[in-house]
């Protein structure tokens, strides 16, 4: 089963603390558009050359930017090309990134009717000095009323992206950020710590004294806050920044973690295959003109076992799942295991993580310090 991520790099508004690829120039929208169908036909094999058929997609993701901004009309455009190659089941999640201020009535009409069949919404707080604090381009109502009309489409499978940490932020406002999105009985959270990416807005605004910094001993009391309040609604916290509710785990977050082939198209998207990897063009100008004269815009690496197996202690142990000793003596073999136990000996003693039917996995209080951790069991270590 593989999957496909779409990277749509246009945004309305750019949000101070935002260090992903977009633009708010939505004027070379068109010839992207063009250049992504024709980077579809370019990398059609990506999966292999088909024998029996078309390869099953386990799950398509519109990722940006804001790829909420795009006309419906174009998405099915993109679900027209896709279809020529790969086949969508009806177990296909097919997840678009939006932003509220795009999801009125109509729109969301328009998107019941085409593929979709999961909205990931990037509502980031209900909190109005939150919103403002970051730029985000709506406001609390907007937030409430994208939901509102989610729901009232018929967008059950819905997810929610929330931040903690910002300075408007106290832990009441957090609190009841989880709880309003709880009450909605949406099935997935995605919430994310405020941090502060070198170069964005928001680093140079804290630098110059015009925005009040953010506090890692606060990001880290909201983050143990959020673990108990998601717990006792009864979600599970699969991933470090993850939870879901009657095993509703985002599939396509899963096959990053847990090492699947996946397809990255768009400017600056990413893919992967075992023991390989490759990114595209961080730059939607480079990204049109490659593939205008029929070259991928792409940079390639191929993967050492030692990069492998840093790359599965650093995924699998955000996952509840943790890092399975089993596998890592088939792979990496016998004494590369009894090191990485070893090596694990004092993040238990520090009640970081735990040994458990053959997989270490990390405690709530681990899943804290989950990078650190990770890059302390790391190969060259
Ligand atoms: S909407 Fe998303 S991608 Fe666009 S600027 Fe804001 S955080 Fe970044």
């Amino acid at each position: 089963m593989a999957g496909i991520y779409i990277h749509v790099p246009f945004c309305r508004q750019a949000c101070h603390y935002c260090n992903f690829h977009f633009s708010v120039s939505r004027k070379h929208t068109d010839r992207y558009l063009e250049c992504l169908l024709r980077e579809i036909d370019m990398q059609r094999n990506f999966f292999g050359e088909p024998s029996g058929g078309k390869p099953n997609l386990d799950s398509l993701y519109f990722g940006g930017g804001t790829p909420s901004i795009l006309e419906v009309g174009a998405l099915n455009k993109v679900f027209e090309k896709l279809s020529d190659y790969f086949s969508f089941g009806s177990q296909t999640e097919i997840t678009l990134e939006a932003n509220p201020d795009d999801l009125d009535r109509e729109k969301l009409q328009a998107l019941k009717q085409s593929p979709v069949n999961r909205l990931s919404i990037g509502i980031q707080s209900f909190h109005a000095p939150d919103l403002a604090y970051m730029n985000r381009i709506h406001d609390p109502a907007q937030a409430a009323r994208a939901i509102d009309n989610a729901l009232a489409a018929g967008f059950g499978n819905l997810t929610v992206d929330l931040i903690y940490g910002t300075p408007t932020m106290d832990d009441h406002v957090w609190k009841n950020n989880l709880q309003k999105f709880i009450d909605y009985q949406i099935p997935h959270l995605s919430a994310y710590a405020l941090t502060v990416e070198p170069k964005t807005p928001l680093a140079v605004k804290i630098r110059r004294g015009q925005m009040p910094p953010v506090e890692e001993e606060r990001t880290a009391l909201q983050f143990e806050l959020m673990v108990e309040v998601m717990d006792r609604a009864g979600y599970a916290h699969y991933e470090v920044s993850n939870f879901a509710r009657s095993g509703q785990f985002s599939r396509h977050n899963l096959s990053y973690w847990t090492g699947k082939s996946y397809l990255g198209l768009g400017p600056s998207a990413h893919s992967f295959r075992p023991g390989q990897r490759w990114w595209n063009v961080s730059n939607t100008g480079q990204y049109i003109a490659s593939v205008s004269e029929g070259v991928l815009p792409c940079e390639t690496e191929i993967l050492t076992s030692a990069q492998q197996f840093d790359e599965y202690v650093m995924t699998s142990l955000r996952t509840m799942w943790g890092c399975a000793l089993d596998k890592v003596e088939k792979n990496w073999g016998r004494a590369r295991r009894e090191m990485l136990v070893k090596q694990s000996a004092g993040h238990i003693r520090m009640g970081w993580m735990v040994e458990t039917a053959g997989h270490l996995v990390l405690t709530p209080k681990g899943m804290l310090f989950a990078d650190r951790v990770a890059s302390d069991l790391f190969w060259g270590k």
